[in-house]
């Protein structure tokens, strides 16, 4: 059987390492293509030493010099466009496991070139969901999700029938705060925020899923790939994170996807895609688990949920500005000059005071709302 080709951008990030773990245990079946970091050069190096990549994106010239030097046979991309070109090179699968807006132009890079775009930055489809949708049709590529609530919802609609969809049901554990009252969250600190009960993610996304911005994402991201109505997507909060998410039918039937909280079944899932393959991630017991809780979701606490439904409700390029401001905000709560809760406030202000109507049809439109946005969002901060 023919190796596949994939090719991983953010490979010494979360999602990076543990696809590269699946890959360890795949040795004849992929080769690993074209692969981007972006500061953990220690990470990237013994990577290279043990896949042989054939083409490394890094982001600086001093970067570029090191890794020349050490593998002077080895193809090396620098800066954006590096990337750009990276993700224009053909291959199997294109992993997209970037964090934040970075991520865009390797989304839709990708979607003219790769078969499968196995979708870990969801920023993606909240910033261009539309034009990343349509340039995978002219491509011919097929986006696979690796959001596991997302990976969960595509698992259960594959031989669906799509207009029977009622509701989508995106689960969410609620993160470390989810029984905290609204006072004792203002006094949140980078610490608390970092603990999450379920998942071992990047700092970036554990902060998010504290805030529940990582939700607000999530719906959004879910209108943008299953095409279904704001009101149409719920979010219920179960404390285990055992089902990934449901859908509701017409008929009032719901189907789910379980399996113990590890990202590497979503990863494996869209790597092997269309077929099943083994992804390393331990067997659920049921039995052993004995009960699984579920509650809605409270928006006072957490606005972020009732701000991303106004993002849901608009057409132009609300979703750019959205995660630009949430992403300049999270910056200022990690370096300590806002609160936890001032996060939400902040990017409502963003939302409310800036114009988004421009339709989010280009890549310069997008990246000019995320630019203004940027803007924005600092001015509030300082
Ligand atoms: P990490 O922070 O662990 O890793 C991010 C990766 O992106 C690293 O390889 C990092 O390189 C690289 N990177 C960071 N900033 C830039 C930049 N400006 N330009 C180029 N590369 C950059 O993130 P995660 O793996 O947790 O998340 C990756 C994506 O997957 C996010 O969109 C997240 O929302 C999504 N996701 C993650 C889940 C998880 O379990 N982690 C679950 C569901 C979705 P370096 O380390 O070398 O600096
Ligand atoms: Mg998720």
């Amino acid at each position: 059987m023919r190796m596949k080709t994939i090719s991983i951008f953010g490979v010494t990030g979360s999602i990076g390492t543990s696809a590269l773990q699946i890959l360890r245990d795949h040795s004849d079946g992929f080769k690993l293509n074209v692969i981007s970091a972006h500061s953990n050069m220690d990470a990237l190096l013994q990577i290279t030493n043990e896949f042989s990549p054939e083409v490394i994106c890094v982001s600086t010239s001093e970067q570029e010099d090191i890794l020349k030097e050490n593998f002077p046979n080895i193809e090396i991309l620098t800066g954006s466009e590096g990337l750009v070109e990276g993700a224009s090179r053909e291959t199997d699968i294109c992993l997209n496991a970037i964090v934040g807006a970075a991520g865009l132009p390797i989304s839709l890079a990708a979607a003219c070139n790769a078969k499968t775009l196995a979708l870990a930055n969801k920023e993606s489809l909240v910033c261009a969901g539309q034009l990343l949708l349509s340039n995978c049709q002219k491509g011919g590529t097929q986006i696979v999700p690796v959001d596991s609530e997302h990976s969960a919802i595509f698992q259960v609609l594959e031989g669906q029938d799509r207009s029977a969809i009622h509701k989508i049901i995106l689960t969410a554990s609620g993160g470390p705060f989810r029984d905290w009252s609204y006072e004792k969250m203002q006094d949140v600190g980078l610490e608390d925020a970092l603990k999450h009960p379920n998942w071992d993610m990047g700092a970036r996304i554990t902060i998010d899923s504290a805030s529940m911005f990582n939700k607000a994402l999530e719906m959004i991201e879910a209108q943008q790939l299953f095409g279904v109505a704001s009101e149409d997507i719920d979010v219920l909060v179960h404390p285990q994170s055992i089902i990934h998410s449901l859908v509701e039918f017409t008929d009032g039937g719901q189907l789910a996807q379980l399996g113990v909280p590890d990202m590497r079944h979503a990863i494996a899932y869209a790597i092997h895609y269309p077929k099943r393959g083994k992804s390393g991630v331990d067997r659920l017991d049921l039995a052993k688990i004995g009960a699984l809780d579920f509650s809605a979701p409270d928006e006072k606490r957490f606005p972020a949920l009732r701000l991303a439904r106004e993002v849901m409700n608009g057409s132009g390029c609300e979703g750019a500005a959205f995660n630009a401001a949430k992403e300049i905000a999270l910056d200022g709560f990690m370096a300590g000059n806002i609160g936890f809760l001032q996060m939400a406030d902040i990017v409502e202000k963003v939302m409310v005071h800036g114009d988004w109507k421009s339709a989010p049809d280009s890549l310069p439109v997008i990246k000019e709302a995320d630019q203004l946005a940027r803007e924005l969002a600092r001015n509030y901060i300082n």
